[in-house]
C-alpha cells in the first residue's frame, strides 16, 4: 500500500470531523444519533456475516444457487438485512475470474454483509485507479494475479450493493462450515484478495 492511500486516510477523517461539527453546529444531529448508530455498525454489521454466507455456499449448493439468482433473500436467510443491503448481488468467482468491488461515486458497500467500508476503499486513489489499472492496484494491495485471471470491476451504487464469492480453496474438502467461514475476511468478500492466499495488512484497524 503506497503512501497516496495513506493520505487518502487522513483527509476523509478529517472531512468527517469538519461535517460532523457543522451538523452540531445547526443542531441537526439528534441527541445520541451519532452513538446509537456507531453501535449498531459495531454490532450487527460485521463481515463475519458475508463469511457466514459464503462458507454455507460453499458446502450447500442449493444456497449457492440461490445466493447468485437472488443475493438479498439469500442473506435475509440468516437475518443479514437492513439499511444498505436491501438489494445484494453476489459476484462468482472461479480461479479464472477475479470480481472486485469499488464505489466510484463514494464509498457504497452491503453493511449488513460486508460491515462499514473500509478507509482505503473510500480513498480518491483506489477509486479512480482500481477502475484504469486494477491488476497493477490489486498487486500494491496484495493480490499479484497471473495475466491470464480476467479481473471484473462492479461499480457499486445507492442501489445495488454487491459481494463477492470467491471459490472454495482446494485442500478444504472436509472443513467445517465454520472454519471456512474463518477463511473470508472483508477484504476478500471485497475482491482484493482470495481466501487463504496472503492479504494486505491495513496500516489503519478497522
Ligand atoms: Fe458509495
Amino acid at each position: 500500500m503506497n503512501d497516496h492511500y495513506h493520505h487518502a486516510q487522513a483527509s476523509a477523517a478529517v472531512r468527517a470531523v469538519a461535517l460532523k461539527n457543522a451538523l452540531e453546529e445547526r443542531a441537526l444531529v439528534p441527541e445520541g444519533y451519532v452513538e446509537k448508530f456507531t453501535e449498531i455498525m459495531q454490532n450487527d454489521f460485521d463481515p463475519a456475516n458475508g463469511a457466514r454466507v459464503v462458507a454455507r455456499a460453499w458446502v450447500d449448493p442449493h444456497y449457492r444457487e440461490l445466493l447468485l439468482s437472488d443475493g438479498t433473500a439469500a442473506c435475509a436467510q440468516f437475518g443479514y438485512t437492513g439499511v444498505q443491503g436491501e438489494y445484494i448481488v453476489a459476484l462468482e468467482n472461479t480461479p479464472a475470474l477475479q470480481n472486485v468491488i469499488v464505489c466510484t461515486l463514494c464509498s457504497c458497500t452491503a453493511w449488513p454483509v460486508l460491515g462499514l467500508p473500509p478507509d482505503w476503499y473510500k480513498s480518491f486513489e483506489y477509486r479512480s485507479r482500481v477502475v484504469r489499472e486494477s491488476r497493477t492496484v490489486l498487486r500494491e494491495m496484495g493480490l499479484d494475479l497471473p495475466d491470464e485471471v480476467e479481473i471484473r470491476v462492479w461499480d457499486t451504487s445507492a442501489e445495488t450493493r454487491y459481494m463477492v464469492l470467491p471459490f472454495r480453496p482446494s485442500g478444504t474438502e472436509d472443513w467445517t462450515e465454520e472454519q471456512l467461514a474463518a477463511l473470508v475476511t472483508k477484504d476478500v468478500l471485497i475482491g482484493i484478495a482470495r481466501p487463504g492466499a496472503p492479504t494486505h495488512q491495513p496500516r489503519v484497524k478497522q
